[in-house]
């Protein structure tokens, strides 16, 4: 098998409170991550999720503790500031607030900011700007000025921005928190084309039990510490765990099992809104409501 595209052995990070406290916000992190996956990390606030991702992203520096990417450890004394670089560009970050992440005054200019401190030659960056855009679906606006975009079409715009420098992974630290309902969809439908079409390794942080849903591998962090791994229905099937972890299951599996509870029975591991849908037809249809599909 091959060797995951991430692993940490023991990865520990803290921080020291005015009042002499040490706080441990990881506490000995081993997870892996395959290349081509999509992985979602889930917890509550304050558990560790960002500090994670900021690490992976050297943005913040380990304690102790190890970060394979590729088999190499980035957190190795000889990592130059050069190696630095050449991970952030294959493990890219988006974060929260789209407008703490747009540069320039054009769409275009913005999305090209990333290629051009790359110093590619002019055709190179015009196509990877088209690229970019076109996989965002955001072309039509390329000579938009960001600032009057909607939320979500900002944050896609800093997708491109990221796109546009070819990571093999995109890590989204919450990056749909801001966004409307259909900002949100649109980001997301996002996210898991990248995943499937274009193979970017995908890991999602967030505290929306859907949106966990609809990665592979889900990573289930409590106060710095790993409380559970596996996949949406293994996880959802952990109602308690997640609860002493301040969590919840999303809201479809909360009605396949609130049903359940009332004798129905419900077919199948319930954790995304169209399978939900699908288990409630296949029960009317068992009791003679025919439910036809339009
Ligand atoms: P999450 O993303 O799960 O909400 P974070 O990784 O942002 O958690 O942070 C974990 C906790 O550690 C938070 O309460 C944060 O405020 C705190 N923290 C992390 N690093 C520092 C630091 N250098 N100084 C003060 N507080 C920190």
């Amino acid at each position: 098998m091959n060797a995951p595209f991430i692993k940490t052995e023991n990865l520990c990070f803290s921080y020291d409170e005015d009042d002499g406290r040490h706080i441990n916000v990881l506490d000995n992190v081993s997870v892996e991550i395959e290349r081509g996956s999509y992985v979602a990390v889930i917890g509550h606030n304050g558990s560790g999720k960002s500090t994670f991702a900021r690490l992976l992203n050297m943005i913040l520096e380990a304690d102790s503790g190890t970060i394979l990417v590729d088999g190499r450890d980035i957190t190795s004394e000889d990592f130059t500031e050069d190696d630095m670089f050449e991970i952030r560009r294959k493990i890219a970050l988006v974060q929260q607030n789209p407008d703490n992440q747009i540069v320039a005054t054009i769409v275009e200019e913005d999305v090209a900011f990333g290629p051009e401190n790359l110093g590619l030659p002019p055709a190179e960056i015009r196509k990877r700007v088209d690229d970019a855009l076109a996989t965002v679906g955001m072309s039509a606006y390329s000579r938009h000025e960001p600032h009057r975009l909607s939320g979500g079409q900002k944050q896609r715009v800093a997708i491109a921005g990221v796109i546009a420098m070819l990571p093999e992974c995109i890590i989204f630290d919450e990056s749909t928190a801001m966004l409307d309902p259909v900002g949100r969809r649109d980001v997301l439908t996002e996210i898991d084309k990248l995943n499937k079409q274009n193979g970017i390794t995908i890991i999602t942080i967030t505290h929306y039990m859907n949106e966990a849903a609809l990665a592979d591998k889900v990573i289930v962090l409590d106060n710095g510490h790993v409380a559970a791994e596996g996949t949406p229905s293994e996880i959802f099937a952990e109602r308690d765990l997640l609860n002493k972890c301040g969590l919840d299951v999303p809201q479809c599996t909360a009605v396949a099992l609130g049903l359940e509870a009332h004798g129905y029975k419900i077919d199948g591991d319930i954790t995304t809104v169209d399978k939900c849908a699908d288990a409630i037809a296949g029960f009317l249809e068992r009791n003679g409501v025919a439910c036809v599909k339009k």
